[in-house]
């Protein structure tokens, strides 16, 4: 297959100077400097002065701009010029000796047709670099540097930006080999480039990366062009090729005289969103707005604590046994002043990326120990279950702090848990199980949260410090009518207990449900069917009714 572009796909981004249309205003100038160059020569007194050398100048100049024979023709008509029709002397009227003036035909001749021919082979190489240089040499398509040298005229002050990553770039490359790869990437180009119109530019910036610039009021129809030529099977060496692709695109306004990669920065964050996410296509300005939002989020969060918009809530664990209560679990709650009560799930993933979850973490274990402590001193004995993020672990003053937390609030090691996910611990196994284990030695009990939603079995869990098994609430939601999730959750109850740990099935929202799981001889249970979160007042209140 040939890898290169139609020349006329090229043409467009050489630059002007190495095309040099051939200007008729140039060609008049060289034509008209022969008989003023003439004037010059006759008025100084004829051929013997030094002046006949200004001719040189046209037949170089015609020589340069339009090649060897317009260099030739100049050169023979000033030749003629300044032979037969110009005498040595015009005082005296002498005329010059013919082989003189036929010796200068054939210099002028050859310096015209010398300088033509170097003109064109320097302009033709020139072209060739340029064209090498702008056009990836493995796939055959125009690369970033042939967008600089895209011509403005060709493209409208405002743009659509698309920018195409092909996801399984690795995995093709892995199983069929670069080749396949670099013929299928080109075969992707040539049906984009067949699809969109003139005034569309593909090119190609990473090894999976590919640029579409088109005008703003094509975005609709380009993206369904985009997406329809990506979905057309791809056969390279009668090979079936799936694409797995996401596209990102951005309106830019004003594009200015020399296009730059900066032009796709947003379009290639909202590709990168739109991968993450496993979406096929993401408009630019969702990305950054979302970005935004959570930026604000993130700032605002830093003075919360400080102003006491967070709380905690705590949701009781119930022992299915007895009815009777088995712990609670700590629940932060953030009251935001302009936004109002704003869910973990939404503000935990954003903390968890920052330091400020040490900061969390710090005040929740505090604000639970406290809660813990005075349902002590109020005669109720219940454990405090606190959930620590993979951050906290790996961060090494964590212990020392969470420590002296525990030893100033003077609630006892054995009636503290923490809740770890699954993935957590996968982060960095090693260091997990060292740190677990100076945790678990004082007595502090290890649960693993959301188990089952991740990929991780029970065997590979059993080589780390832990007490209790957390199933998660997902899979509540349909065990009443999925036998297969139903299988799941009894053997993973049987299978925990065998392995001597404690199971909590969370998320149990009915009676149908808990006496479901009851039935499989589940030791505790966590749901809205026992039990919402509480405030520490509706718990306290909670703890003195005989339900549990
Ligand atoms: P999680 O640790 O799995 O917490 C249990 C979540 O399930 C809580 O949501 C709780 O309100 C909810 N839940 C309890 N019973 C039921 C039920 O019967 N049905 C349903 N559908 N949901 C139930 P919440 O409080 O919104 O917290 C969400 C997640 O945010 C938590 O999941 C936890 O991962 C995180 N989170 C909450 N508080 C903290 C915290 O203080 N620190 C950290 N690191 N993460 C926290
Ligand atoms: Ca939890
Ligand atoms: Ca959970």
């Amino acid at each position: 297959m040939n890898k290169h572009p139609d020349s006329k796909a090229i043409k467009f981004f050489i630059a002007d100077w190495l095309t040099l249309k051939k200007n008729p205003m140039i060609m008049v100038i060289i034509v008209l400097m022969l008989p003023v160059i003439y004037g010059i020569v006759y008025s100084t007194g004829g051929i013997k002065f030094v002046y006949s050398h200004t001719m040189y100048i046209p037949i170089i100049l015609a020589g340069i701009f339009y090649g060897a024979s317009f260099g030739a023709t100049i050169g023979l008509a000033a030749a003629i010029l300044l032979g037969p029709l110009m005498p040595i002397d015009t005082i005296t009227g002498e005329l010059q000796d013919p082989v003189n003036w036929i010796y200068r035909l054939f210099i002028f001749v050859m310096v015209g047709s010398i300088i033509g021919y170097a003109s064109t082979k320097l302009r033709r190489d020139a072209i060739k670099i340029e064209t090498m240089m702008s056009i990836n040499q493995e796939t055959g398509i125009p690369n970033t540097n042939a967008l600089k040298r895209f011509h403005q005229k060709h493209i409208t002050p405002n743009c659509t930006a698309f920018t195409i990553l092909i996801n399984n770039h690795h995995s093709i490359i892995d199983v069929l080999g670069t080749d396949v790869y670099h013929t299928l990437i080109h075969q992707i180009y040539i049906d984009l480039s067949n699809g969109l119109n003139k005034q569309s530019l593909v090119v190609q910036s990473d090894a999976n990366r590919l640029w579409v610039l088109m005008p703003i009021e094509s975005l609709e129809a380009g993206k369904d062009i985009i997406i329809e030529s990506l979905n057309q099977s791809k056969i390279i060496n009668d090979i079936p090729l799936y694409i797995d692709y996401s596209i990102g695109a951005a309106m830019i306004y004003g594009v200015s005289q020399t296009i730059s990669p900066k032009v796709f920065i947003e379009s290639d964050s909202s590709a990168r969103y739109a991968q993450r996410h496993n979406l096929v296509y993401v408009l630019g300005d969702k990305t950054s707005y979302q970005k935004r939002v959570e930026y604000d989020l993130l700032a605002s969060f830093a003075k919360a604590i400080n102003n006491q918009e967070t709380f905690l809530v705590y949701q009781p664990k119930i022992n299915m046994k007895t009815g009777r209560i088995h712990g609670i679990e700590a629940l932060i709650r953030w009251n935001h002043p302009g936004q109002g009560l704003i869910s973990p799930s939404v503000f935990i993933p954003l903390i968890e990326e920052t330091k400020l979850i040490h900061t969390l973490t710090d005040w929740v274990l505090k604000h639970a120990l406290l809660q813990c402590r005075k349902m002590i001193d109020a005669g109720h004995r219940v454990p405090v279950a606190i959930n620590v993020s993979a951050k906290n672990l790996f961060d090494p003053l964590f212990f020392d702090r969470s420590i002296k937390i525990i030893k100033d609030s003077g609630v006892p090691y054995e009636l503290i848990k923490f809740e770890l996910t699954e993935s957590t611990l996968m982060a960095n196994p090693e260091d997990s199980k060292a740190i677990l284990a100076k945790f678990v030695k004082l007595g502090i009990k290890i649960a693993i949260d959301d188990f089952g939603s991740g990929y991780s079995s029970l065997a590979y869990l059993t080589q780390f410090p832990i007490h209790f098994i957390k199933i998660d609430r997902l899979f509540m939601q349909d065990v009443m009518t999925n036998p297969a999730m139903l299988t799941i959750v009894k053997s993973t109850i049987d299978l925990s207990k065998n392995l001597g740990y404690g199971v909590v099935v969370e998320g149990i929202e009915t009676k149908e449900v808990s006496d479901l799981i009851a039935s499989y001889d589940c030791d505790f249970a966590q749901g809205y069917y026992y039990a919402y979160p509480m405030t520490s007042e509706k718990l306290n209140e909670w703890l003195t009714k005989p339900h549990h």
